[in-house]
């Protein structure tokens, strides 16, 4: 019953509307997102549920919201851009991802690969996500609270790597991580000027392609209780 009257009541809400959501892919699409299963799956994921209650009518809007701790949760954009870059090259098995902060991508993330393995620094934000992504039955995800700068070594090699946070450099563990013909999505930079980067590895070395200007919050050093 309280569940019924969730949904009627989320559904109540206008601004949660599938109207609205129906906006959000829409315009995604005509900014140039293309990959069908990334419009798809971000059609699907209540973002509402990711963001506190008192912002939740804004949640479809394309726009990063605060969700406590300083952090935030990424720009719908964003999210699509850096999935899209991952599948670019087919199909992935194993993806890392740095920077859990609400879930969002992570639960994105966890309808378009096979597994994701996501490490966050501060724990409080982990655990909420943790919730939500139980509470949408999205199963295939398992956390860790740690450093982003050393990803996860144990559970290394990875087909794909995205980073949700701007580095200064790009993380030399994270190199070490990836899988050959593996793909790593990062921001790059500091301040105003960050770059949006993906690196992949090829049978010798790493290609690297530079793909515009980015905003992200600063990735930072060690994990936080
Ligand atoms: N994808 C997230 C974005 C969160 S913002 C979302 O859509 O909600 C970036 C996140 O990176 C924050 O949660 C921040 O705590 C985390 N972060 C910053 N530095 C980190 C580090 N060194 N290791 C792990 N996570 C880090």
């Amino acid at each position: 019953m309280a569940r019924e009257q969730d949904h009627m009541l989320h559904r109540g809400i206008g601004m949660t509307s599938q109207r609205t959501r129906e906006r959000l892919i829409q315009r995604l699409y005509e900014e140039g997102i293309s990959n069908a299963k990334v419009l798809e799956v971000i059609r699907r994921t209540p973002r509402h549920l990711f963001v506190d209650e008192a912002l939740a009518h804004r949640a479809y809007e394309d726009t990063a919201l605060p969700i406590g701790n300083n952090q935030t949760i990424s720009q719908p954009y964003m999210v699509a851009r850096m999935s899209e870059l991952l599948l670019e090259a087919g199909p992935l098995d194993k993806v890392m991802e740095i920077g859990t902060g609400s879930g969002y991508q992570t639960a994105i993330l966890s309808q378009l690969v096979e597994r994701v393995f996501s490490v966050e620094r501060i724990k409080v934000l982990q655990d909420r996500a943790k919730e939500r992504l139980v509470e949408l039955n999205l199963r295939n995800v398992v956390f860790r609270w740690g450093d982003g700068w050393e990803g996860w070594p144990a559970l290394a090699p990875y087909n794909g790597i995205i980073v949700t946070a701007v580095a200064t450099e790009v993380p030399q563990a994270l190199l070490d991580q990836l899988a050959p013909g593996g793909r790593l999505v990062i921001p790059v930079g500091s301040g105003e000027v960050q770059q949006l980067m993906l690196i992949i590895r090829e049978e010798q070395g790493f290609s690297r392609r530079v793909l515009g200007s980015v905003r992200f919050v600063p990735l930072l050093n060690g994990p936080l209780a």
